[in-house]
């Protein structure tokens, strides 16, 4: 896994040293990202195919650093993981999330489960449901309105502790939505053994929809896979109308993507909630 890690970096530096002093350089300012307010979480709403109805909203990070920039998560996270900041994160995310829905409940806003990443690594740290446990108590929000979105990988990295961990936190009213669907070594025996609420089909089967058959296959055959476990499914990245009603006579039921909603700054996800209200 070091060794894997290491990988990544070979992007910025050849050189052992200078890889290692950019490492702690990076972890300076992740440091500093997490007690100068520069993290955030952005909110994308997800929608019922047919009414538009709002169903749920996925929390994703976003790191604006004043000389870096916009630092993409699909970055941040991987250099989370090789340093110790990636346990402080993964609690900084949940309990912002988790807090965020709290808010929007008690302003009396629509009741949506709140969906929150977690990558293999952060999903296998020690005390991973009592870091989770803690924070519902902390935020004071009820399990149900909670999902927890993991990969394939994540789970096939260790499934005797996946299937405990999932286990105890199903117990008490937590989702799981199992993220990316259709990309890595898809196992359905996955769909099977493991207590999922949503199956997420990702963005790559989304975008090469088209009118035929052979195109469409693969998502046909995941919506019917979810119905016949009887998950909900939805269909992420969907980008316009043509796709939309693809989906739509898949019998896909849900959706996400710059169709619908870009994930939205918090006061913004705020006003769609307003508005998703009052229509
Ligand atoms: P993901 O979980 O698959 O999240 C969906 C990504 O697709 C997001 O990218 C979102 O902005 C983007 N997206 C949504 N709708 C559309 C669309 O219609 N078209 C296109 N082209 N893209 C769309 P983002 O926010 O850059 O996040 C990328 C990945 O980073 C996420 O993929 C997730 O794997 C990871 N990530 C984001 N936030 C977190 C986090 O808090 N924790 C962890 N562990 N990973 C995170
Ligand atoms: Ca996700
Ligand atoms: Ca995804
Ligand atoms: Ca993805």
């Amino acid at each position: 896994a070091k060794e894997q890690g290491r990988d990544r970096y070979r992007f910025y530096s050849s050189s052992m040293a200078s890889k290692a002093s950019l490492l702690l350089k990076l972890e300076g300012l992740l440091r500093q990202a997490l007690n100068k307010n520069e993290l955030s979480l952005h909110y994308q709403p997800q929608a019922d195919v047919k009414t538009n109805v709002l169903t749920g909203i996925e929390a994703l990070l976003r790191w604006s650093h004043p000389e870096l920039g916009q630092v993409s998560p699909v970055k941040l996270i991987p250099l989370a993981e090789e340093t110790d900041l990636i346990v402080p994160l993964s609690e900084w995310v949940l309990q912002t999330a988790c807090k965020q829905n709290r808010l929007w409940q008690e302003a009396g806003l629509q009741l949506v489960p709140v969906a929150v990443n977690f990558s293999l690594r952060q999903f296998h740290q020690p005390n991973f449901v009592k870091m989770v446990m803690r924070t519902l108590e902390e935020t004071r929000l009820e399990p149900q309105w909670l999902e927890i979105e993991i990969t394939e990988a994540a789970i096939a990295h260790n499934l005797d502790y996946a299937l405990q961990t999932l286990q105890s936190l199903r117990q008490i009213g937590i989702r799981f939505a199992l993220d990316d669907f259709g990309t890595g070594q898809t196992s359905l025996s996955y769909l099977q053994k493991f207590s999922f609420h949503t199956l997420k089909i990702d963005r790559s089967l989304i975008q090469i929809l088209k009118d035929n058959p052979h195109d469409s296959a693969m998502v046909r055959a995941i919506v019917a896979s979810g119905r016949s476990f009887n998950l909900r499914v939805v269909a992420e990245g969907v980008e316009n109308l043509q796709q939309l009603e693809i989906l739509q006579r898949l019998q896909c039921e849900e959706v996400q993507g710059y169709w619908f909603s870009r994930p939205l700054k918090p006061e913004d996800a705020t006003q769609f909630l307003v508005r998703s209200r009052v229509e």
